[in-house]
């Protein structure tokens, strides 16, 4: 599979305006085209001549050599030469012109459906026509239903190299393309931007080479490695496109790394008294993670890490100790969580594990009443070291920190690349802070190696000892009573569940209604149990009121819509019920039903869902039931979906890809990103080269 369908065919991050740095004239602009072509060429991202070199060809018509009709295969675009017989326009079945020609080998009909009057003058018998078309042969012989052709008289030599076929758009005819990439090839600067000993070593072709023949390959070339582009020269553009995306990263990471920050050393001992007071021991995945983030803060330079880790796999923890880490150097440490419940939480264990250690915690949200906030923003400039938890709400205006030093983002992918951002610029304006960006939505490593690449990453790949596995169930919604019979049996138990309703996305407010009509009946299912509900439009104070009572085991079912989906930590609840569970995305679900299995007591995640299934759906259910592994789950997402949809590509500030993909092409991947960090290094000239050959003036805007 090819997950390019969310890869535009465009680059999308072109500004409107040609580059302002011309540096060789005619290839910095589309002088010369003429004005209705133009807009036309910008809509296939095209806005300067160097572009029309990388604009390169679909497929390939082979008009190089002529065909005998009689071994022209059926159905294959071929090229042949005939003479005309006869030519008349016939009315049965339908209007249409019908001239049958020869040569030496066969008789051939064409027919053309739609034709101009002039066209019937053109054949006249004796006449020689070279036609392209595919022959089929039926009962009425061989025939050609409107082949491209024309009359040829004299010498007519055949094209020595084969046709290239170009994306185009509307009004943009493929001889106008072909003769525009003609002349861009004539006057552009093609020199290569690859030091030769990376070329030799890679052993791939020079650009100009590879480019010159993509556009114009020889007759005798292997066809198919050119179509399913494995020909070298199609890995020398791949390679190119993957090294400028690296490039493009990597440069922004080693810019943002030259910045300064306050360096935090470790000195630990408020770690060492909160890793003595926790319940457990940390996994050596936890250790390690925890010694690259106390490298990283130690450092005069800010930090730049992701780290990820399957749910449940502790990633809170960890983002403690960096957090005491900013303490422990008299700095402020600010923590942001996608959802309120979710920042609450962690507000509440973080408070509860660092309380005795005399740490301070602050509460930052948008729910919370006018005086605690006004508190809270003093307390903040007052310069104390103190972590602060919230929401969305710790990136307004009007919350300052005095003294921030590291930001961490919780479940990142959920936030925006802006916001994302804007909590590390709460930090005074002379330095920079350290971020921590955390993620449960594990994705595989090449998708990381490109979209990640201008971060560290930190993987927590182990999960905690002692959890029982959880057991997935499929149930049709028709077998509800079971369903509901399981429920019961496990709230009795003394366990608790999630209920987890439908969703409903076409509005906030039909959803709430699912909500409320779900909890109704299920009560009414349920009279002898405590049924709790929580929804996004609950006011703050409620929805913290109704999770406190669930986590102490006051509510023993819990009807959540999916605000629950994240970080959400109550280890009793060992049974989760997910209706239209046909409706919801695989990392959704795998999320969701991270809820569960979070204690020693075996969990169940039963997913209801309606028939009929599509076939996505059921795709993407059995997924979910076969997988326990997040990682394996967002891997087999991306088979489905396509790396842009997964990731949110198209807000997420990282260069798409055109030719390369990555499943196929991995291997290119991982030397582009060798070779990106090497010409940094050594050839920042030749990077630049490369980097303007592929972005343009954009190159150095694309990310922040
Ligand atoms: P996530 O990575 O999904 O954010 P959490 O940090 O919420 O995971 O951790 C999930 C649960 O596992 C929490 O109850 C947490 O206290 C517990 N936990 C974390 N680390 C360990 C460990 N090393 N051993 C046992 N339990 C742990
Ligand atoms: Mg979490």
């Amino acid at each position: 599979m090819r997950p390019k369908a969310a890869s535009p065919v465009t680059p999308p991050h072109r500004a409107a305006a040609p580059p302002a740095a011309a540096s060789s004239a005619p290839a910095e602009s589309l002088a010369g085209v003429p004005a209705d072509i133009a807009p036309k060429l910008a809509k296939l991202g095209i806005r300067v001549w160097a572009d029309l070199i990388l604009h390169l060809p679909l497929r390939y018509e082979d008009e190089t050599r002529l065909v005998p009709l009689a071994s022209a295969p059926s159905g294959e675009l071929v090229q042949v030469e005939a003479s005309v017989l006869d030519a008349e326009v016939q009315y049965r079945p339908r209007r249409q012109l019908v001239v049958r020609v020869e040569d030496a080998s066969e008789e051939l009909t064409l027919r053309f459906l739609h034709f101009y009057p002039n066209q019937l003058k053109q054949f006249v018998p004796g006449s020689r026509v070279r036609l392209l078309g595919e022959i089929r042969r039926g009962m009425f012989g061989a025939e050609a239903i409107h082949p491209r052709y024309r009359i040829v008289r004299g010498a007519a030599p055949l094209a020595d190299t084969l046709t290239p076929v170009y994306p185009t758009t509307a009004g943009l005819a493929q001889p106008t393309v072909r003769a525009l990439v003609g002349r861009a090839l004539a006057q552009c600067e093609l020199g290569d931007t690859l030091p030769q000993a990376l070329l030799a070593e890679l052993k791939l072709p020079g650009f100009a080479e590879a480019v010159r023949f993509l556009h114009a390959p020889p007759p005798d070339v292997a066809l198919e490695a050119l179509e399913n582009r494995s020909h070298p020269a199609w890995a020398r553009i791949k390679f190119d496109e993957l090294l400028a995306q690296q490039l493009c990263m990597r440069s922004s990471y080693r810019r943002r790394r030259r910045r300064a920050a306050p360096a935090l050393p470790a000195r630990g001992h408020l770690l060492r008294k909160l890793l003595d007071s926790l319940p457990f021991a940390l996994t050596p995945a936890q250790h390690r993670v925890i010694a690259q983030i106390r490298a990283d803060l130690a450092r005069a330079h800010p930090m730049q890490r992701l780290l990820q880790g399957d749910v449940g796999s502790g990633k809170t923890v960890v983002a403690v100790a960096a957090a005491l880490q900013a303490i422990e150097n008299d700095w402020q440490a600010a923590v942001m969580a996608p959802t309120e419940i979710l920042a609450e939480q962690h507000y509440l264990k973080f408070s509860a594990w660092l309380a005795p250690l005399g740490v301070e915690v602050m509460w930052i949200a948008g729910g919370q009443g006018k005086r605690p906030r006004a508190a809270a923003r003093k307390r903040l400039l007052e310069a104390r070291p103190l972590i602060a938890v919230g929401t969305h709400a710790l990136i307004q205006e009007t919350v300052e920190f005095t003294r921030l030093a590291l930001a961490i983002v919780d479940e990142q992918h959920r936030f925006g690349v802006r916001e994302r951002l804007a909590l590390g610029e709460k930090a005074p304006a002379s330095s920079e802070p350290h971020r921590l960006m955390m993620s449960a939505t594990p994705i595989p490593r090449t998708l990381a190696m490109s979209f990640y690449a201008d971060l560290d990453v930190s993987v927590i790949d182990t999960m905690p000892p002692g959890r029982t596995p959880i057991t997935t169930k499929l149930v049709a919604a028709r077998r509800r009573e079971e369903v509901i019979a399981r429920v019961r049996d496990a709230c009795m138990d003394g366990g608790q569940a999630y209920w987890v309703c439908p969703l409903i996305e076409e509005s906030d407010a039909l959803q709430l209604q699912t909500a409320i009509a779900t909890h109704e009946a299920i009560q009414q299912t349920f009279p002898e149990l405590t049924v709790g509900l929580v929804h996004g439009r609950l006011a703050p104070a409620e929805k913290a009121e109704v999770m406190a009572r669930f986590k102490d085991g006051d509510i023993s079912l819990l009807v959540a819509t999916t605000v629950i989906e994240v970080g959400v930590d109550v280890p009793n609840a060992t049974l989760m019920v997910i209706e239209n569970a046909e409706r919801m995305g695989l990392a959704q679900l795998h999320q969701l039903r991270g809820r569960v299995g979070r204690g020693r007591a075996a969990s169940i995640c039963i997913l209801m869902y309606e028939t009929p299934l599509s076939q996505l759906a059921r795709a993407r259910l059995k997924i979910v039931y076969e997988t326990a592994d997040g990682f394996e789950i967002a891997r087999k997402d991306l088979e489905l979906r396509g790396p842009g949809e997964l990731l949110g590509a198209r807000q997420s500030g990282v260069p798409m890809l055109r030719f390369a993909d990555l499943d196929a092409d991995i291997a290119l991947l991982e030397k582009a990103r060798l070779a990106a960090e090497r010409m940094l290094e050594l050839e920042p000239g030749l990077a630049r080269a490369h980097l303007a050959r592929w972005f343009g003036a954009q190159a150095e805007f694309l990310k922040a």
